[in-house]
């Protein structure tokens, strides 16, 4: 059975300090909050924050996961992160192929095709992020674009690795921008997805894949679109940077 997740994407946010405020504020939500979340939790702090945010975590509930890596071992590769630096500090998930490190850093489906075998090669889970950009939704080629997106970068891999794979819809133009997809959007682009990846694998990959929306997900929007059948989750970039905030939306469920 797929799992919900609720990812704070932390981005280019938060010093040594900040960090550890807001981890301690997350612990103390996390101590009140009613069992009755279902969620998985994770936060993806910035890398010169991971060992700490890792070692801080270390017996909660709550992953400490990366923003991004290399998808080399070592190397001449100046300012990179290997999969296995992650791995050395405790951090065995990651989010591979978000639309800010596709705009900003050249990452095409060529490039996270090889960051995902890297990943995979070293155990780790992915949170995979994929997603249209709003001329692309203008035009009505929404899904040919996350059909591209999915199948170049994750459809060489065995039925076996989609284990360790979790994919983030998020439309380019929800990102940031206080838009949100409706939850009828997310949940026909959901069903898309999980028929795409059922027509390659089968139904026993794509009914236990989990599929998470993001783009502007905050706690008075989460539940309706976390009540699609097709969206476990979300991956949350803004309303992540507050613990209350974030804490609502993972009580979402
Ligand atoms: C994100 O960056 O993955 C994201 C969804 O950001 P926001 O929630 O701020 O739109």
């Amino acid at each position: 059975m797929r799992k919900n997740i609720v990812a704070g994407n932390w981005k280019m946010n938060n010093d040594l300090a900040a960090t550890k405020t807001l981890i301690s504020e997350l612990e103390s939500q996390v101590k009140t909050r009613p069992d009755v979340s279902g969620a998985e939790m994770m936060i993806a702090p910035t890398f010169t924050n991971l060992m700490e945010a890792s070692k801080l975590l270390k017996e909660s509930d709550i992953e400490v996961i990366a923003q991004n890596m290399h998808f080399a071992e070592n190397g001449a590769y100046t300012g990179e992160i290997s999969a296995g630096m992650l791995k050395s500090i405790g951090v065995s998930t990651v989010i591979l192929g978000h639309s800010e490190r596709r705009e900003y850093f050249n990452e095409d489906d060529a490039i996270l095709k090889q960051k995902v075998d890297a990943a995979l090669e070293n155990n780790m889970r992915i949170v995979f992020c994929f997603g249209e950009k709003l001329e692309d939704r203008n035009s009505e080629n929404h899904f040919n674009v996350v059909e591209g997106q999915i199948k170049n970068a994750l459809f060489h891999l065995e039925a076996e690795s989609w284990k360790s794979i979790v994919l983030a819809y998020e439309p380019v133009w929800a990102i940031g921008t206080g838009e949100t997809a409706s939850p009828e959007q997310a949940q026909e682009m959901h069903a898309f997805i999980r028929n795409l990846v059922a027509s390659k694998y089968g139904e026993s990959v794509s009914e236990n894949v989990s599929i998470l929306y993001g783009g502007s997900v905050k706690p008075a929007n989460a539940k309706e679109i976390f009540s699609n059948p097709d969206v476990d989750g979300g991956l949350i970039g803004g309303a992540a940077l507050d613990a209350e905030s974030f804490m609502a939306i993972v009580n979402a469920f």
